[in-house]
């Protein structure tokens, strides 16, 4: 726990440093991300709309929400569901200032082939380090998610030869940094 929380706090000081990095990297992760044989073969795909910290995940949701079915996670509570992205104009400001789409719950979540996870840490055995609210967690521990393919995405100085995890904690079936 203390070292969770600690790992967090060094995360953040190397963020900083890595500031007019950020774009330039998100764009090799969505890069990598696209030309992954999960992401061409996945029909339903459940991505992220990044904060300003996070890999940006927008050159996906534009380049292919007409081609699959992009769903965006809708924080309520302490429960998150996906929804259906429609596009850019449809998104409002949710929970923690993350947009997400207007719109009824998603409910077949078994039909979900790929889930992009955000984290703060990750690595390379798919352990995640996420803010540590424990959303994630909780959303990909429903059995109608075992199946769905998991793909954690971060910048290059996310990926940490160790991350240290919980038995709550989710694991990755495999992780990007764009390198
Ligand atoms: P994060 O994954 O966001 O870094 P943690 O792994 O530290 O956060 O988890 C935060 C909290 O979320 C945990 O202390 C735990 O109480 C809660 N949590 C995580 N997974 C579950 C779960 N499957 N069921 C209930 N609570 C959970
Ligand atoms: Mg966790």
């Amino acid at each position: 726990m203390a070292d969770k929380k600690a790992l967090r706090k060094i995360l953040k000081n190397l963020k900083q440093q890595h500031l007019t990095h950020l774009a330039d990297y998100s764009e090799r992760v969505m890069q990598q991300l696209m030309k992954h044989p999960r992401f061409c073969s996945a029909r339903t795909v459940m991505l992220y709309h990044a904060l300003p910290d996070e890999v940006d995940t927008r050159t996906i949701l534009q380049g292919f929400h007409e081609s699959k079915k992009l769903l965006l996670p809708v924080v309520d509570g302490d429960t998150m569901y996906p929804v259906c992205y429609a596009g850019a104009d449809g998104l409002c400001i949710g929970a923690f200032d993350i947009r997400e789409p207007q719109g009824k719950p998603f409910t077949e979540l078994s039909t979900i082939d790929l889930v992009v996870v955000p984290g703060v840490a990750f690595d390379a055995a798919g352990h995640r380090l996420g803010r540590g609210k424990g959303y994630y967690d909780r959303f990909l521990a429903q059995p109608e998610l075992a199946n769905a393919y998991k793909i954690g995405i971060c910048f290059p100085f996310q990926m940490l030869e160790a991350v240290p995890t919980d038995i709550h904690d989710v694991c990755m079936n495999e992780v990007l940094c764009g390198e």
